[in-house]
């Protein structure tokens, strides 16, 4: 199946009389016949739902479609994208353990992994991803387990080199794990480039309607867990909590994925819910079209706004002469580069202020690649609790103001800045 019919009949085939849309199996439990069956599923020996905290059927449908939307071998969905983000290194981590990190990153994301995850002892080096390959190898060491980047970083909409870092992962013998949150998998299929494991807020583009949070871990299935036995014994040591189950010889190419359900969404029970995964399935049915129409209407927005006199400075990899525009010409779909801008407003703090508060159309709202376009003001908000270091590292400046162009008329939302920015 090509890309947008996947989008459609990936993940729900319905059979002869049964619903044409996805059900929504609003239920925790599953009903058997046998004891028997009941400890097959127990001991991962066969297929099956028994318990919504572990696996649910609408959820299943959507993680099968995203996993085809990836070219990946399987998917978790996460009630949150930070839960998706949190158990994508845990799978790989424990207490003694490190991780890379590119410094261009979603705000809560910096704070997931370098204040909590530290907490569980776990500690992440944040890097300049555009450092050259001699400067990043001097930050991974011996206990290293992975590397975490960003596809288009939020919200500096800088772009990962998808290549390049995942080789410098892989000659260390540890997987790349790739955000792909503001691509979607429509503008770009990291694994497709090297990245191992996917990670998603599907709260964003994927479910697109700002209805409900959600997340999203998608498997490449490429990484060779037992070629790197001495760095993840989890994966091919036996499973006392499964049995003495070894996820590399049960599960072959997909023991990342089923270790991780098995063990983290078991204990730490963030399944989505069926109603947010029938959300998301909803939105993911019309990803392709909502995708190319927010790119064209930031392009348009992003061209305007370049040329305005009011702004200091614009992100927008789409834009000609952006710092990642090469990126974005070899990493995502025709060089599209999603809904959303960054930019700088010529002035204070106080002139972004004034801007937001003089918005009409374009609203005020923390969230980003939504279907409405919403603005915020990172260095007040999202990313307030960053250190002004931090700020500068993470691509943002105090008078940052990120965009997200939703899918309103784009005359009426230039038209909607055109009047705010007269009032900064
Ligand atoms: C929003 C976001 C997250 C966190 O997702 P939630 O669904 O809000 O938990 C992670 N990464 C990126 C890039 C995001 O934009």
């Amino acid at each position: 199946m090509e890309f947008a019919t996947k989008c459609l009949h990936g993940g729900y085939e319905p059979q002869n009389g049964e619903p044409g849309a996805l059900p929504i199996i609003q239920s925790t439990t599953f009903k058997y016949d046998s004891t028997a069956q009941v400890a097959k599923l127990f001991d991962l020996q066969a297929a099956g739902f028994f318990y919504s905290r572990l696996a649910n059927p609408t959820v299943d449908a959507v993680e099968q479609k995203i996993t085809a939307l990836d070219g990946g071998v399987g998917a978790i969905c996460t009630s949150s994208g930070h839960a998706a983000c949190f158990i994508s290194v845990m799978n790989l981590c424990k207490a003694g353990d490190h991780v890379v990190a590119c410094s261009n990153l979603y705000g809560g994301t910096i704070h997931l992994l370098g204040v909590t995850l530290k907490r569980f002892g776990v500690d992440v080096t944040f890097v300049d991803q555009n450092q050259s390959n001699e400067e990043l190898q001097q930050y991974f060491k011996p206990n290293t387990k992975a590397v975490f980047g960003e596809t288009i970083a939020n919200p500096s909409t800088v772009i990962l080199d998808i290549e390049r870092i995942a080789k410098l992962a892989h000659d260390n013998g540890v997987p790349l794990i790739v955000d792909n949150t503001f691509a979607t998998p429509y503008l770009c299929r990291p694994m497709e480039f090297g990245a191992d494991i996917v990670v998603y807020s599907t709260t964003k583009y994927l479910e697109g309607h700002a209805l409900g949070l959600g997340g999203a871990v998608v498997d490449s299935g490429n990484f060779d867990w037992a070629a790197h036995a001495d760095k993840f014994p989890e994966f091919v040591e036996p499973d006392e909590s499964y049995h003495g189950c070894v996820y590399t010889e049960a599960f072959g190419k997909a023991a990342y994925i089923v270790k991780c359900r098995a063990q983290l969404i078991r204990d730490l029970g963030c399944l989505q819910s069926p109603q947010n995964a029938f959300y998301v399935n909803l939105g993911l049915e019309t990803l392709p079209l909502r995708m190319e129409q927010y790119c064209a209407n930031a392009a348009k927005v992003a061209e305007f706004l370049a040329d305005h006199a009011k702004v200091k400075s614009i992100s927008y990899p789409g834009l000609e002469g952006d710092a990642s525009h090469a990126l974005a010409q070899k990493y995502l779909r025709d060089g599209k580069s999603s809904g959303v801008i960054s930019f700088v407003l010529d002035g204070s703090r106080e002139a972004g202020a004034r801007f937001i508060d003089a918005l009409k159309l374009v609203r005020l709202e923390v969230h980003v690649a939504d279907i409405r376009s919403c603005v915020l003001h990172p260095a007040s908000s999202s990313h307030r609790q960053l250190t002004d270091e931090q700020l500068a590292q993470a691509g943002i400046e105090s008078g940052t103001v990120r965009l997200s162009v939703g899918l309103e008329d784009v005359g009426e939302i230039i038209a909607d800045l055109e009047q705010a920015l007269a009032q900064a």
